[in-house]
């Protein structure tokens, strides 16, 4: 009889590194986390340490196998997941000349807003990537300009995961994944794009070798293997970004299936055959594979924005959920459940967080709209939660208008433990809605696309059949029909609120710089 075989997939991710050990059948054996923090020494700065994160990867490996009882043989692969758009600048020796500067980091918005104006629709047309602080191109252009003795010493511009994947295997290669999402790299050409290296100021040899997402890197360090509890010829697959593996994760790889992510911010995705842009520049277009392009969105403002309920507006709620050990926002869910859908005629607009995908408006605020005397904290809940959706509804109808319309939904994240707010989105977006097992999905599809990358399974296709479902939500027509009207009133609303945005931040600022 053969031994059972395991997979890990590992997800770098902003807040933690996540390990999880499948079996090849996709049950979970074991997990572990490992959190590290993001810097901000000033409010625009978003920072990690690179030591801390590959610290990270290595124990929350090590602990997964401590904790399991298998023995490193049976560790079909390590395959790797990773948060996108990174940047680290390394000096010739390659140590890091600056922290890793991440997603949320905001320095470069200035030169976003320079290449957004010039020529930055033609950029993002041939890379897929929205032109905005998140992008590495937007941040070396940044740091050319502004830090140009710094610039000048680096040898190197890699992201976390090459940094992490240099230390453990001594090779710097970048999945197409990971490169797909610097906004360097021409879609239709699978290599970095000439007019994107020469706006960065950056040759391809400061670049690291581009790889398909399938690539085996060199064995493990004899130190790193040990340290993970690992063999040395355990395979490592280099895998992919969060966003694309989250898709494979949940089994939305067919056109026609879309994936909504609703955690602390969002996502909707699809996977295309081929690279795809859009005229609106609301949408993202990353590769998974050659044949495999994940096109889709992120908004800022996912339940963040409820998490700002709890902890701004519902003391009260909070210090009854403690005295009954229940969660808050439970308390404030069965809250929103006694209003009948739409809120009782409050619209809320959720831009807290400024806004990328539909607005890409850093300047984006939120705002409730329709308020009366009779309406209560509950009635706000809802309007909370409804806004939230409105506003991924716009994303996916920008997505289907690109690639088709979504026959199925596979939805995940926190958003997914109310039953309520799965019921609104499935009334909102009139779609029935399946959530799967709530794993963790980025992990999951790095372990599926790691056993594809080895030929245990033929096709994405084929590791799509794995994922399993928990809850399907079906639309109540009822509820449906309180939404419709409202769909197009929220979006005339955001037509006027977004001509005051800007001018709103300017005042907002000047009336700081003059307290
Ligand atoms: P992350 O994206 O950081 O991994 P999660 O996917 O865990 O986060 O999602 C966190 C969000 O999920 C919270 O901000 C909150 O809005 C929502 N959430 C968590 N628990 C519940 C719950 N019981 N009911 C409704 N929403 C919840």
């Amino acid at each position: 009889m053969t031994s059972p075989t395991y997979v890990l997939g590992v997800d770098i991710g902003t807040t933690s590194t996540k390990a999880v050990l499948f079996t090849d059948t996709g049950d979970i054996v074991e997990k572990a986390a490992v959190g590290y923090p993001l810097n901000r020494p000033t409010p625009e700065a978003a920072e990690q340490d690179p030591e801390e994160i590959c610290d990270a990867v290595k124990t929350s490996v090590g602990n997964v196998m401590a904790q399991s009882d298998i023995a490193p043989s049976q560790v079909r692969c390590l395959s790797f997941s990773a948060a996108m758009h990174s940047l680290i600048l390394l000096d010739a020796a390659n140590e890091p000349l600056t922290a890793s500067i991440t997603w949320a980091d905001n320095r470069s918005a200035d030169w976003a807003s320079k290449i957004r104006h010039s020529h930055g629709h033609d950029i993002y047309q041939r890379t897929g990537t929205p032109i905005h602080p998140m992008s590495p191109l937007v941040k070396l252009v940044w740091l050319r300009h502004d830090h140009p003795d710094l610039f000048k010493r680096a040898s190197r511009f890699v992201s976390i995961k090459e940094y992490v994947l240099f230390q453990l295997c001594r090779d710097f290669v970048v999945d197409y994944s990971i490169a797909g999402a610097t906004g360097l790299f021409n879609l239709n050409t699978l290599n970095w794009d000439a007019a994107a290296l020469d706006l960065a100021g950056v040759s391809a040899q400061k670049l690291s070798c581009l790889v398909p997402t399938t690539h085996v890197m060199p064995p493990l360090q004899a130190a790193c293997a040990a340290e993970m509890g690992l063999a040395r010829e355990t395979p490592v697959v280099v895998g992919a970004s969060d966003g694309c593996l989250a898709n494979l994760g949940v089994g939305a790889i067919a056109p026609g299936t879309v994936a909504i992510t609703l955690g602390t911010s969002g996502a909707i995705r699809t996977v295309a055959p081929q690279p795809q842009t859009d005229p609106n520049e609301i949408l993202f277009c990353y590769p998974l594979t050659a044949q495999h392009w994940v096109i889709g969105g992120a908004v800022n403002n996912g339940g963040i924005v409820f998490q700002w309920v709890r902890d701004r507006l519902a003391a009260t709620e909070v210090a009854t959920a403690e005295l009954l050990q229940q969660d808050a926002y439970d308390i404030l869910t069965d809250m929103a459940a006694t209003i009948p859908p739409g809120a009782d005629g409050i619209l809320f607009h959720p831009y807290l967080a400024g806004e990328r995908s539909p607005l890409w408006n850093a300047d984006a605020r939120g705002s409730f709209f329709g308020l009366a005397l009779h309406h209560t904290k509950a009635h706000l809940v809802r309007a909370v939660l409804e806004g939230v959706v409105f506003n991924l509804r716009l994303v996916l109808e920008a997505l289907e208008e690109a690639a088709g319309k979504a026959e199925t939904i596979r939805a995940s994240g926190g958003f997914a433990q109310s039953a309520l707010w799965r019921q609104i989105l499935a009334d909102i977006c009139d779609r029935p809605i399946t959530v799967p097992e709530s794993y963790e999905a980025s992990c999951f599809g790095a372990a599926l696309l790691g056993l594809c990358a080895l030929g245990d399974i033929p096709s994405l296709e084929e590791a799509a059949k794995r994922v399993q479902a928990s809850h399907d939500q079906t639309p109540i027509a009822e509820n449906v029909a309180r939404y419709q009207p409202l769909i197009p009133i929220y979006g005339r609303l955001l037509d006027c609120f977004k001509r005051e945005y800007g001018p709103l931040a300017r005042l907002s600022t000047h009336l700081k710089d003059n307290l």
